[in-house]
């Protein structure tokens, strides 16, 4: 399975994160590496040199269609599209073509626990990697807030587990790649910009199972029918559910979370335990049970691991208590699937911050939850037009525009008890960097907030 990579040509295209460390990797076990990328030499300075020095060749600005057939590997970033016309062209001309983490695992020792689905995968890899760290494993975060899969590989040994992150773009562009442990989470419309249909969707995600033998386990979500037509065959699957008790898996009964293998139940933990707001979190947190307790954590240190996980930034993520109102940040709701998760996970009276840049959604499905929680929707960036017109009637608005402004005004607006909750279910290039440039903006205007409320107050409460 692993492959020699001396004197093999290879193509890296696009040089983020991904992209650059790709090409190192590749140059530093001899490979003859070029790497291309729209932007220019002067737009990516430092990068530029970081290749140059390690023997890369480089054709930046743009690239001739030519150059795919002077390679016998071409590793895209995630960043680019499958059918980009380069990738497309080399497809026709028969050019194997790998993303990143095709190439990693051809490298990587140990076990591998690879999380997929469109929502909850950072989440997820992060509180699995949290309880197998905590259990005494050596584990290895990989993905969206950890490093490429492709810089991990140094780090492994025959020992560690390492927990993968993996997007709809990284997996349909694999060969052999074979998690031990898969973790379908759940399959909601996003991306179809790129996937164009949600079966193409399913089916890149579905690949996480492709390779997979009778020796490894797939966990996947009972409860939502957006992933149940895709259970493998091949390895043992476990289901999560909220709803139903599963033969095999992980599920509820009352307030207890069960781990259910072979007939045998065995208590793993209690809701209570669960740190995390929301429904969609106790999914999260089934599923890092099944994937934790078949990678042989006992159900107690699953237990205590769960109770001592933080959450991830921008997830949901408690910013402040001013005055009785509790501010939440959950920028990383990018998509609308998100946001009603979002809106789900409190009881009511919710000020929420919605807009950005549109990404082709229908915010329609927002009016119900909206009607029966919201009292105001604070509305910003280049899709307040559209989404005024998809939620007019459910929840009174106010065209913010801005974040500042949106902050400012739920302050005014919000009583004791309420949550303002920024959760846009868009993305945020119109206004910000990233999802975490916004959410920074959104808790330092919240901390201003919570500095002036502090030195307006007197002390002792009089
Ligand atoms: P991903 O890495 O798949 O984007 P994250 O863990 O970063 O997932 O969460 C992305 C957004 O989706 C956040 O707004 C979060 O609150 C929400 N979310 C987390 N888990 C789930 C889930 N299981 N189902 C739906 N939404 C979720």
């Amino acid at each position: 399975m692993r492959i020699e990579l001396r004197n093999k040509r290879v193509l890296v295209v696009g040089l983020a994160r991904t992209g650059l460390a790709t090409a190192l990797f590749c140059a530093a076990r001899g490979a003859r590496v070029t790497a291309t990328d729209t932007r220019t030499e002067k737009e990516l300075s430092d990068t530029v040199a970081t290749l140059q020095k390690a023997g890369v060749a480089l054709e930046l600005g743009g690239h001739r269609q030519e150059m795919v057939l002077d390679a016998d590997l071409i590793i895209p970033s995630p960043g680019v599209p499958a059918d980009a016309p380069l990738l497309q062209f080399a497809r026709a001309k028969d050019v194997t073509i790998w993303s990143e983490v095709e190439l990693a695992s051809r490298f990587l020792k140990g076990r591998l626990i690879g999380i997929t689905g469109s929502n909850g995968k950072t989440t997820t890899t992060s509180l699995i990697e949290h309880i197998l760290k905590n259990t005494g494993f050596s584990t290895i975060l990989a993905g969206n807030i950890g490093m490429p899969l492709i810089s991990c590989v140094e780090k492994t040994s025959d020992k560690s587990i390492t927990v993968a992150e993996l997007s709809s773009f990284q997996l349909e562009l694999i060969e052999k790649f074979r998690p031990n442990i898969s973790v379908f989470l759940n399959l909601t419309p996003d991306h179809l910009d790129r996937h164009h249909t949600l079966e193409s969707y399913g089916a890149a995600k579905a690949r996480i199972f492709e390779n997979q033998t009778e020796a490894d386990s797939a966990v996947l979500n009972a409860d939502d029918p957006g992933t149940t037509p895709y259970a493998p065959a091949k390895p043992q699957v476990f289901w999560l559910s909220r709803k139903q008790r599963v033969a095999q898996g992980v599920f509820l009964r009352g307030k207890e979370i069960l781990f259910r293998r072979d007939g045998v139940e065995e208590a793993a933990l209690k809701l209570a335990d669960i740190p995390l707001p929301g429904a969609h979190n106790v999914e999260n947190v089934l599923a890092a049970v099944a994937a934790t307790r078949l990678a042989g954590a006992e159900p107690s240190a699953i237990a205590k691991g769960v109770r001592s996980f933080a959450g991830v930034e921008h997830r949901l993520e408690f910013v402040a208590e001013i005055a009785g109102v509790r501010f939440y940040n959950d920028s990383k709701a990018t998509n609308v699937d998100a946001t009603l998760k979002a809106l789900d996970a409190f009881p009511g009276r919710i000020l929420i911050i919605l807009g950005g840049k549109d990404k082709g959604s229908d915010y329609t499905v927002l009016q119900a939850p909206l009607r029966g929680k919201a009292i105001l929707a604070l509305l910003i960036g280049a899709a307040a037009g559209k989404i005024e017109k998809q939620i007019a009637g459910s929840v009174a608005i106010e065209q913010a525009g801005t974040i500042e402004r949106a902050v400012e005004t739920a302050a005014h607006a919000a009583r004791a008890g309420d949550v303002v909750l920024l959760a846009p279910a868009c993305a945020s290039f119109d206004q910000f960097q990233n999802y975490e440039h916004r959410g920074r903006v959104f808790k330092e205007l919240v901390h201003q907030l919570e500095r002036q409320a502090a030195s307006t107050t007197p002390l002792g409460g009089r």
